[in-house]
């Protein structure tokens, strides 16, 4: 009863037989049956998979470019889906963006970086990063929307999960109207995010409603999920790279780091590293001929 599932997945074309016969030779796990997922993802079912041997496979796919998840479950005995935004669905970083259009002189990338990976406090640099926006018009957030860059594969892997029937929750440190944005144009259901309060002449005050303001705030989330529909974690996937999406990772059935912070790296096991977000259908056992693009 100890079967996983490996998923491997690479950019490029691979042949299945080649990369069967590589984990034979590199792996003491018994291969007992493969998927084909599509032309550059493979499922394989394996016995004896020794959870401490999870460093070789670490070393061995990164040398192969490719990226690798090991799960016990189906994708039909998950429910949920529960995703980061900034660096993760999109490649920005929504409020430094922001307060880099302010023309301040905060050292706003350094700070985020820190943040992100855990070594300052994230309710504090957010606080800090809002107080700059005092005074500036609502406006400002236009111009971020003009420049958000979506990650490739968020749309479909979003659009994939909901026609199976997931929840699917776009979880962000960052803010509304921002947030909100992101989440209509790749579909999420729900969006949970910080707001930002403007005054009567549509200016920022230079505070917020701090709805995921904490490091664990999306871990609370997910309680409250298990808690109001009953979903235990095991049937939630989650999606992040930074430290605030650190416990929601690791209490989620499956919790993937996307192009992580050595934070991320250091404490989950499944990552993406080199492919895009229609990876984490591959991680799940989805076969690309039922991806929704
Ligand atoms: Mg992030």
């Amino acid at each position: 009863m100890n079967n996983k599932f490996l998923s491997l997945v690479a950019n490029e074309k691979f042949v299945a037989d080649e990369l069967i016969n590589f984990c034979k030779e590199n792996f003491s796990f018994k291969i007992l049956s493969t998927r084909t997922l599509s032309n550059h993802a493979l499922e394989v079912e394996i016995e004896n998979f020794d959870i401490n041997k999870t460093q070789d496979l670490n070393k061995i796919f990164n040398q192969k470019q490719i990226d690798f998840c090991i799960r016990d479950k189906n994708f039909k005995d998950f429910k949920v889906l529960l995703c980061d935004m900034d660096a993760t669905m999109i490649a920005n970083e929504t409020l430094d963006d922001l307060v880099k259009i302010t023309g301040s002189d905060y050292n706003v990338d350094e700070t985020s970086k820190l943040a992100m990976e855990g070594k300052i406090d994230l309710r504090t640099t957010l606080k800090n990063r809002v107080e700059i926006l005092k005074g500036q018009p609502k406006s400002l957030i236009n111009e971020v929307l003009k420049g958000i860059k979506f990650n490739p594969g968020g749309k479909t892997l979003v659009s994939t999960l909901n026609n199976l029937g997931f929840e699917s929750n776009l979880i962000t440190g960052g803010f509304k109207p921002i947030s909100t944005y992101v989440g209509k144009e790749l579909g999420f259901k729900n969006v949970i995010s910080n707001e930002f309060n403007f005054d009567e002449n549509n200016c920022f005050t230079g505070d917020y409603v701090p709805i995921t303001g904490q490091k664990n705030s999306k871990y609370m989330y997910m309680e409250k999920i298990n808690k109001e529909k009953n979903i235990p974690f095991a049937e939630m996937v989650s999606v992040g790279d930074g430290s605030n999406d650190l416990e929601m990772l690791k209490h989620s059935g499956l919790g993937i780091g996307y192009h992580a912070h050595q934070i991320i790296k250091n404490n989950i096991l499944n990552q993406i590293n080199f492919t895009n977000l229609e990876t984490v259908l591959y991680f799940l056992g989805i076969k690309e001929e039922n991806f929704i693009i």
